[in-house]
């Protein structure tokens, strides 16, 4: 079906992007999934070439364009299984945060070199005792005169070995009543004493990503380091949800879409019992219904991208994709793997990293049992 998103602009921006990452990303792939990281080089070239942030104002050196130029460059790096480059962590969900809740001061300091590839971003929530219950976090930052001195470790952060700038969720008051309403959002640069990278993790997927420990020991920052005010970090951090959220969905979707058109090439070049596998029912109904699916899940996000883009209030939705979808991908990566027999057990073919790689979609960015959890309260089912 024809996507009804894209205008004539948008079409050339895809092309032109798809060049640019098949020249200077997919070659990089292998290499980045082999030694766990992507290089700096890369991203350089990507903010040079105005691909990091061209939804972000002209003004910092973005594009100025909509959420959708964005979801070109996530789907176009889903299809070449660029996941090395957490390219939607750094713009879509990193770079928000620094242009709705920062200073013009931080802006400039901050937004307008990660647009240029100078400042790779991360955000560090996650903590070894606490993920999806994000009020738990027990990472401190108290005042002491005009600093604040940051104590706590983070754990599974993207980016981890990266990054240059980490918007870290941390307690800035520990008695507040209710617990998040102490969470503050502070901006710990990279080099700063006491700011300590640990272990690059070893994943079942994402192999390419920089997933890492980060630690805080007496990190101090001065108190112009918060991002907006002191306090309602927890409110900003519920508030970029939706953008997050359906950055996991565009991804998932365009992955879905790669693994299905890769195992309908396969399934016709392979035969067994004298003719092609894709001649079977099996393979047939198998793949019918998950083609179908993948337009379903497509239609489905693609119609809360114009929302977004437009600036409806969707968080129920896109709860709704981002689970749906990612549901829908590891199904479908398992029963591709299946199609493509002994070999898809191999890692010399891209399906079995495939499905590796769908394992965490429903686990980052709240996992899908939080995502039904704002859905059945949204259905009136918590009361
Ligand atoms: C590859 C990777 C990259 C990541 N990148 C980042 C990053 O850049 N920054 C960052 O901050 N974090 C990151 N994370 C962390 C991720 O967001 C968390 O793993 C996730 O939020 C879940 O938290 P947890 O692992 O502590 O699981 P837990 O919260 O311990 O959950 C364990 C299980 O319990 C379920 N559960 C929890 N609460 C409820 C409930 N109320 N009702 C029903 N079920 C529930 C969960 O759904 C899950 O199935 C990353 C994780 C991975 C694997």
């Amino acid at each position: 079906m024809k996507r009804e998103l894209f205008g004539e602009e948008h079409a050339l921006f895809r092309a032109a992007f798809r060049r640019f990452a098949q020249a200077e990303v997919a070659p990089k792939v292998a290499e980045w999934n082999a030694r766990g990281i992507s290089d700096r080089e890369t991203w350089r070239k990507l903010g040079q070439a105005g691909y990091l942030g061209p939804a972000m104002p002209e003004r910092y050196g973005g594009g100025g364009g909509d959420f959708v130029y964005d979801a070109i460059v996530f789907e176009e790096l889903a299809d070449i299984r660029a996941h090395a480059l957490q390219s939607s962590l750094h713009t879509g969900i990193c770079m928000p945060y620094l242009l709705h809740y920062g200073s013009e001061e931080q802006r400039e300091r901050f937004l307008r070199p990660a647009i240029s590839g100078e400042c790779l971003l991360a955000i560090a929530m996650t903590e070894p005792s606490t993920g999806s219950d994000l009020a738990a976090v027990q990472t401190r930052a108290l005042r002491d005169g005009d600093e604040y001195v940051i104590d706590g470790a983070k754990t599974f952060i993207s980016n981890g070995q990266n990054c240059d700038l980490v918007i870290v969720v941390a307690k800035t008051d520990l008695r507040a009543v209710p617990a998040h309403r102490g969470i503050s959002l502070i901006l710990v640069e990279a080099d700063r004493p006491g700011f300590v990278r640990g272990r690059k993790l070893d994943k079942l997927g994402l192999r390419g990503q920089d997933t890492s420990e980060l630690f805080f020991e007496q990190c101090r920052v001065p108190v112009a380091n918060v991002l907006g005010v002191e306090g309602q970090g927890f409110a900003y951090l519920m508030r970029q949800l939706q953008q997050e959220r359906l950055v996991i969905a565009v991804s998932s979707i365009a992955s879905c879409r790669r693994s299905l058109d890769d195992t309908i090439a396969y399934v016709k070049e392979r035969h067994a019992f004298g003719k092609p596998i894709a001649a079977f029912q099996n393979t047939q109904f198998t793949l019918a219904e998950l083609a179908s699916e993948v337009e379903i899940g497509q239609v489905f996000v693609d119609r809360l991208i114009a929302a977004h883009v437009r600036g409806d209030e969707l968080v129920t939705e896109v709860s709704m994709a981002k689970q749906w979808v990612t549901e829908l991908q590891k199904r479908l990566t398992s029963k591709c793997l299946q199609l493509f027999g002994g070999y898809g057990f191999m890692n010399e073919y891209p399906i079995a990293t495939d499905y590796a790689d769908a394992a965490v979609q429903s686990i980052y960015a709240g996992t899908n049992e939080i995502m039904k959890l704002i859905i059945a309260r949204k259905l009136g089912l918590d009361s």
